[in-house]
């Protein structure tokens, strides 16, 4: 029978487990956790992923202070405050968040956040260490993390496994397949210009989808008794919604169910685990401060 995998039930578990590690921080250091969210412009779903990750906080007990600067702010006046932010010491975590306005270079914006306070994870030193084994990175990337959480918290067992991720962006597939290979599995790392990519995602024992295309892994890509971790989030036309449309992964949920041996949902899988883990890495943040 398939397992489900329930981002949304573990995730809900993780956000309980760093509510009361929140709580005994204060407890015992008089620290408070702070993570700072700088957002740039008024894109609607930026504003409202930022609105999520605040609540989030506040629901487990961490502080959030919002920035919310005009879609005109220059890359000088964005790098300034986030220099400031760098200097707090109520904030342990900053995040800037993504798209930006074309005027600032992103690249040059995120690489500002301090390493220490780089709850996102995005910062390129810590990408260097992610698949070197025995050593960590100040802060693992959220979507990546989450997804080796999933696999954990299901009892998958990594080590040994052939291991295959779709898609090598910095910000998920790569840093997924090198954490998988820091975990011992085999891995391959696909593109979109990998030459017969079924044959070499039948050949998955835990297959990873990455790429941001909707129902592109299909049943004949997958080996029977394959977990199948979905990261994609699409959204195509549905009429029967009254939205007129819905959101779908990169997996063809209904028939690779069918075959997997455990598959994660979109929504309800990857997505529920950013923010968990965003919350989990400003605790560390701040008890690496605590214990300082
Ligand atoms: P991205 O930067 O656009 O990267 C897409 C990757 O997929 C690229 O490496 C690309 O290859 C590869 N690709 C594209 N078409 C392909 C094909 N036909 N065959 C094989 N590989 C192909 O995307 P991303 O930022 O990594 O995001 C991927 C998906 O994850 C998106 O749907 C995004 O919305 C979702 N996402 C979800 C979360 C979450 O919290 N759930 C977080 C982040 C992202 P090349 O490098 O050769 O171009």
């Amino acid at each position: 029978m398939t397992t489900l995998i329930d981002g949304t039930a573990i995730a809900a578990t993780i956000r309980d487990e760093i509510k009361d590690d929140v709580a005994r921080l204060k407890a015992q250091h008089g620290i408070t956790p702070g993570l700072a969210t700088v957002l740039v412009g008024d894109d609607p779903a930026s504003a409202t992923y930022v609105r999520s990750k605040r609540k989030a906080c506040a629901e487990v007990g961490i502080e959030s202070f919002g920035y919310e600067l005009p879609a005109t702010t220059t890359q000088d006046e964005l790098l300034r405050l986030v220099a400031e932010l760098g200097q707090r010491a109520d904030v342990h975590g900053i995040l800037v968040q993504v798209p930006l306005p074309d005027q600032i270079d992103e690249k040059t914006a995120l690489d500002a956040v301090p390493i220490q306070k780089d709850v996102d994870g995005f910062n390129p030193a810590n990408l260097g260490v992610l698949g070197v084994k025995g050593q960590r990175p100040v802060f693992a990337p959220c979507t990546p993390q989450g997804c080796i959480e999933l696999l954990d918290r299901t009892g998958v067992k990594i080590a040994g496994k052939r291991a295959v991720v779709l898609g090598r962006s910095t910000i998920v597939g790569l840093p997924v397949a090198l954490m998988l290979l820091s975990r011992d599995a085999t891995v391959t790392l696909c593109h979109s210009k990998t030459v017969n990519l079924p044959s070499v995602t039948r050949e998955a024992d835990i297959l990873v989808a990455a790429i941001g295309k909707a129902h592109f892994v299909t049943a004949d890509m997958v080996k029977p008794g394959a977990v199948v971790i979905d990261v994609g989030t699409n959204r195509i036309a549905d009429p029967t919604r009254k939205s007129g449309s819905r959101l779908v992964g990169d997996v063809d949920f209904e028939a690779v169910k069918e075959i997997a041996a455990a598959i994660t949902p979109v929504p309800g899988g990857v997505g529920p685990m950013t923010i968990a883990m965003l919350l989990k890495n400003t605790l560390l943040a701040a008890r690496r401060r605590a214990e300082k």
